[in-house]
Formats: structure tokens, sequence, C-alpha cells
């Protein structure tokens, strides 16, 4: 096979991250090739499925930071397109008042002046109805997140991507990668070459990454993504200004607990734990736990009195964990022309315009628009493994 060097750059992986990146990438004038494993579009990875939370609502003034940015970002892609890619709900937070999630979330809302309704437990169910608050719990509401149709996202950003004259290559995998000052890609139908490329393979990061030396800490966990029924149809539907919701810590858990209005499937809302059990990509269906489940039952009967407690429908998508939950968003540590985009750890999706940017920005040998040292490979030192 001989090697096509036709292309600037060269983005592995066509899941949010890829896809952004390659677009932001052929914004900016680069001949971009995006190469994907699977034929488009795909339910393996992490990407799939009709909906997404946006919000600003994190611990952390970085990511709120970003998402000020960020949705600017998803209006741009929205008009440019012509598609409506968002839905403003408002995200409820509720969690022991005192707690440290809590307190944290809401003083970074509140230092980055984002605005946020505070609800007491005199006037809650007048606001939420069909939502048990706790004894103890604070909640507040997050008003500008909402809903993000993704895999609508998905093909839009790909095809504004094609439109800029990008070219998609799906059903190819990227079997060998060749650093070098020009890096040598091979798939499974040809070999490519470029000055850059840039890596967001999603569950398959470490694989790829195998290829240039470097093992990062990655866990790759199996979500149930779970369907409840509403008792009464409607009670908690998007079109009755039903909120997204998260849950930090409660009774039953202190992971995570998160949830949409029903809207994708009538009648349904979807309600996850945010973590799962470890799995290998290729046999995810092979882990079958559900422990995660009969837990959400428990908070579902004691929380949301208007839903079925047993799921009407369980489908399956892939995180993958760092061990701080943060990004991977760098420059590979031996060579510089190999971008890493990884780790998304199960809340990047929203990011996506801004992980794109990022990316680009860091294949280009940019200055990159944020402060990346929350997001670097550095951080794991003595956790990284040379994979040679
Ligand atoms: C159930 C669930 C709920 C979530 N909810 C939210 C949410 O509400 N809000 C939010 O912001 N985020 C959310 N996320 C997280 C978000 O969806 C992910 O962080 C994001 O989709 C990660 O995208 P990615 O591009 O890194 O990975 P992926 O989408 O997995 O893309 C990687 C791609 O690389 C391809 N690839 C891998 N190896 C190769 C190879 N050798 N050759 C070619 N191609 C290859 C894969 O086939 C895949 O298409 C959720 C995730 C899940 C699973």
């Amino acid at each position: 096979m001989s090697a096509s060097t036709d292309f600037d750059c060269i983005v592995i992986g066509a899941g949010v991250q890829g896809s952004f990146t390659a677009y932001q990438l052929a914004k900016k004038n680069q001949r971009t090739l995006l190469l994907e494993q699977f034929v488009l579009p795909h339910s393996r990875g992490s990407s799939h499925g009709q909906t997404r939370i946006i919000r600003k609502a994190y611990e952390e003034d970085f990511y709120t930071h970003m998402m000020g940015e960020c949705y600017e970002l998803w209006a741009q892609l929205e008009k440019e397109a012509g598609v409506k890619l968002y839905r403003q709900t408002g995200l409820l937070v509720t969690a022991p008042e005192k707690g440290r999630s809590f307190q944290l979330i809401k003083n970074t809302l509140q230092r980055n002046k984002v605005p946020i309704v505070i609800l007491t437990p005199d006037n809650f169910s007048q606001h939420i109805p069909n939502v048990h608050l706790s004894e103890g719990d604070g909640a507040l509401v997050d008003v500008t997140a909402g809903v993000l149709y993704a895999d609508r996202a998905l093909r839009t950003v790909q095809s504004q991507f094609q439109k800029l004259g990008g070219v998609i290559r799906d059903q190819e995998k990227v079997t060998d990668v060749k650093p070098g000052a020009v890096v040598t890609v091979t798939t499974s139908a040809g070999v490519y070459q470029a000055r850059s490329i840039v890596i967001t393979a999603g569950p398959w990061a470490n694989t790829l990454l195998g290829h240039t030396g470097l093992h990062l800490p990655l866990e790759v966990q199996k979500i149930n993504v779970c369907y409840w029924k509403e008792k009464v149809p409607g009670s908690y539907d998007l079109k009755r200004r039903f909120p997204c919701f998260v849950v930090p810590e409660c009774q039953e858990t202190d992971v995570h607990i998160y949830g949409l209005p029903s809207n994708e499937y009538p009648g349904l809302m979807k309600v996850c734990l945010h973590i799962g059990k470890k799995t290998d990509p290729d046999q995810r269906d092979q882990q079958s736990d559900r422990s995660d489940i009969a837990l959400l039952k428990r908070y579902i009967s004691r929380c949301l009195p208007g839903l079925e407690p047993e799921p009407a429908v369980v489908e399956s998508c892939l995180y993958t964990m760092t061990p701080d939950r943060h990004f991977v968003l760098d420059r590979h540590p031996t060579y510089k022309n190999i971008v890493i985009g990884a780790g998304f750890s199960g809340h990047g999706f929203k990011f996506g315009p801004i992980v794109g940017k990022l990316l680009s920005e860091l294949a280009l040998g940019e200055v990159p628009s944020y402060n990346l040292s929350p997001f670097s490979v550095a951080r794991f030192q003595g956790k990284l493994q040379s994979a040679l």
C-alpha cells in the first residue's frame, strides 16, 4: 500500500470529540481526514443516543468557565447548519444542603455569576412537582442548562465538516500509528501521512496510544442507560417544563444520579447512575452487572414517586474514566505532533465544541485558549506505563 500525503491532519475516532476537532481543523483551512472504525452512525462507543445534559453546574471553576464559550459555540453551529441542537430546561441540583458537593456547586455557580434559582422546602413542590425533596436537602436550578440532541448534533457537525471539504472514512479501522516528523497512519484500507494527528478514540484510546508507547490510566465502564415509565403519562415531560436533574449525593449513594425529562421515548424518563462496571469495549455486552439498577430502583421509589420503579428499557453506553474524572487534553509527552483527547469520564459531550477547538489548537502548535493543566498527561506521573 502506498502512503497518501493529502492531509495536514488526521483525526482518529468520529465520536463527538473527534468530529468537533475535525470540524475546527477544517474551519482553519486544514486538509483533514476523520477516520472511524465502524459504519457511521453506530452505537458501540460513547456518543450515541438522542440526548445529553448541558450545564454549567460543576464543582470546579475551570469547567464552568469553559462552558461559557461552549454554549456560544453550540449556538453558532445551530445557526450555521439551521438545526436545533439544544433545548433549555434548567438543571435541578438536590443534595444535602450542608454537604460538600452542594456547597461547591452553589459557590461555583454564584462566583461565576451563572443565573440560578434557589428553591426552599416550602416552595419546592410548587416548582418541581412529583419529586420528593429529602429532609436536609438543598435545591437549586442552573437556569441555562438543558438537553442537547446528541445524535442530531453528531450528524450535524460531521456534515458541516464535509461541507468545509473535510473527508470522513468510516468502516476504516486504524491498525498502526508510526510517529515521526510526518506521522504514518495505517488502516484496514490504506496508509496515510500527515504533519499531525489527533487521537480521539474514546474507549479504545489506549489501544491506539499503545502504538506510540503510551498507556494512560483509563478505565472503560459499561453504563446501563435506564428509562422508567411514568405512572401518569406526561408527569415528567419536557413539554411540561420538567427539568434535567443531578443528585450528587443522597441516602442511597454518593455517586451522582442524573435524569432527563421524558422526551425521546414518550412516557419514559431517563434516570441513570454515573458509574458502571469495568468492561472491555469489544466485549461490552459480556458485562451484565445490574447492581446500579437495584440502587436506582430504591432511589426512584423514594424520590420519584410518579415513575414505575422498574426500568422499561435498558440500553448500553461506555464511559472512559480517568482516576480524577478530568479529561485528557494534551500533546503526547514524546511526540508533540500527536495530540490526545481522551478520558471524558462520562461528562464530555457538552464540551464537544470547546474540546474540538482546544485539540485543533494543540494540533496546530498554537497556544491553547484555556489553561490545560487540569487535563495534562503529566498529572498521571507514576501511573503511566510504557506500552512498548
Ligand atoms: C450513558 C451516557 C450518558 C452520558 N451523559 C452525558 C451528559 O448528560 N452530558 C455530557 O456532557 N456527557 C455525557 N456523557 C459523556 C459523553 O457522551 C462522552 O464523554 C463522549 O461521548 C465521549 O466522546 P468520545 O468522542 O471521546 O468517544 P466515542 O464517542 O466513543 O468516540 C470514539 C470513536 O473512536 C472510534 N475508534 C476507536 N478506535 C478506532 C480505530 N482504531 N480506528 C478508527 N476509529 C476508532 C470509535 O469507534 C468511536 O466512534 C454520557 C455518556 C454516556 C455513555
